[in-house]
């Protein structure tokens, strides 16, 4: 007797549509036997990771036969030091995306809802459907989060709101003070997970202070990675800094051992490594003008961005993305972020921005 595995899959699960990542390198030289390939699909860091961090991921694989340490001891440590807050608001990650699902999974539930933004990464809505828990999307207002709409979708069920500040994949910023006031006009009861995963890459001043906000809002979540600005997208590393008892029941639902013993070493040498992190910012602001200069000279619009990366629009983007796949330069395509005439792309090293420039201007020179 055979059964239909989809109709004992409960249906909030299969409800669920796919997370897309971008294209890797390796699958589009199999598939079209290209080398050279450059990769602005996936806001990775085109430096690379922090030497310092290599050396002591390094180190670290003589020891892979232990189990890591399931209370991140260091990295913690290391941490509190570096934002003046305490072990215990720490929760550490496989990924910041581990993190947005601990929370769903801690403090949702089937009956419940969560709020988040039209054009917002997608693993918010991704984390609330496993959670059996109900995703409300407010409408964006010039491709960023409206607050005040958001607010306005909160119902008597919801439990959470997630925020990206700056957005993915729309670049877009929040100021403090609009932040600050929203932060006050939510109830207690109700989570806010700030996911600023772009942090690194504000201009000086653009910091919404959130941790020292903390202290205030025992509802506040704020969650950061090592994926981007630190350049360790693979090892899989980040943290949320959180209220004790937040962090307690997001530690719960925790699998113990999430993050391995490399990420922990590498990441508690990545945070120090504070000249690789400036490197990366300086690549990242002369990256970003030689890329908006670029589109400019095209003509084509593009939302201004506060992350390494920016959407630009194309129109049909679908067959611009298959032109530059073709040219060697994989970008990303966001129709599942409701923005099908858009493509965004990674801000990559001097030479990974000309490439890509170039191949842009002849696929959107060729005829369809
Ligand atoms: C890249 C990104 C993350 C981080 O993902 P990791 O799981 O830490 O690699 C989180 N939030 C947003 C908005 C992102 O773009």
């Amino acid at each position: 007797m055979s059964i239909d595995i989809c109709e004992i899959t409960p249906a909030h699960i299969r409800a669920i549509f796919p997370y897309a990542p971008g294209k890797p390198i390796s699958e589009l030289e199999r598939e079209l036997g290209l080398t050279n390939i450059v990769k602005l699909a996936s806001n990775e860091n085109p430096l690379g990771p922090s030497p310092k961090a290599l050396e002591a991921a390094e180190k670290a694989l003589l020891d892979i036969s232990r189990y890591p340490d399931g209370n991140g001891f260091e990295l913690k440590a290391a941490i509190a030091e570096r934002y003046g807050v305490s072990m215990d608001s720490i929760v550490l990650g496989n990924g910041s995306n581990d993190l947005l699902e601990l929370a769903a999974r801690a403090f949702l539930a089937p009956g419940l809802s969560a709020v988040f933004s039209q054009h917002a990464f997608a693993v918010y809505s991704l984390a609330v459907q496993s959670a059996g828990a109900k995703g409300i999307e407010a409408p964006a207002k010039d491709w960023g989060h409206d607050l005040e709409m958001m607010f306005s979708m909160l119902e008597a069920d919801t439990r959470m709101v997630f925020i990206a500040n700056p957005n993915n994949p729309t670049g877009t910023l929040l100021g403090k003070e609009e932040l600050l006031s929203f932060l006050k006009s939510i109830p207690p009861s109700i989570l806010i997970v700030l996911d600023e995963a772009y942090n690194e890459y504000l201009p000086s001043g653009f910091d919404s202070g959130s941790v020292s906000w903390l202290a205030d809002f025992p509802n506040l979540i704020v969650t950061r990675t090592f994926s981007k600005a630190y350049g360790l997208a693979g090892l899989r590393t980040g943290f949320a800094l959180a209220n004790p008892a937040v962090a307690d029941m997001m530690n719960r639902v925790r699998q113990p051992f999430n993050v391995n013993s490399v990420a922990q070493a590498a990441a508690v040498a990545a945070l120090s490594d504070i000249s690789f992190l400036e490197r990366s910012r300086a690549l990242n602001f002369a990256g970003m003008e030689q890329v908006r200069k670029g589109l400019e000279n095209l003509e084509l619009e593009y939302i201004p961005s506060y992350g390494n990366f920016l959407s630009f629009h194309v129109g049909h983007a679908q067959g611009i993305y298959q032109k530059l796949l073709k040219l060697g330069v994989i970008v990303r395509p966001i129709a599942g972020y409701a923005m099908p005439e858009h493509l965004r792309v990674s801000i990559g090293l001097e030479s990974e921005n000309e490439k890509f420039l170039k191949a842009l201007e002849q696929a959107v020179g060729e005829k369809t």
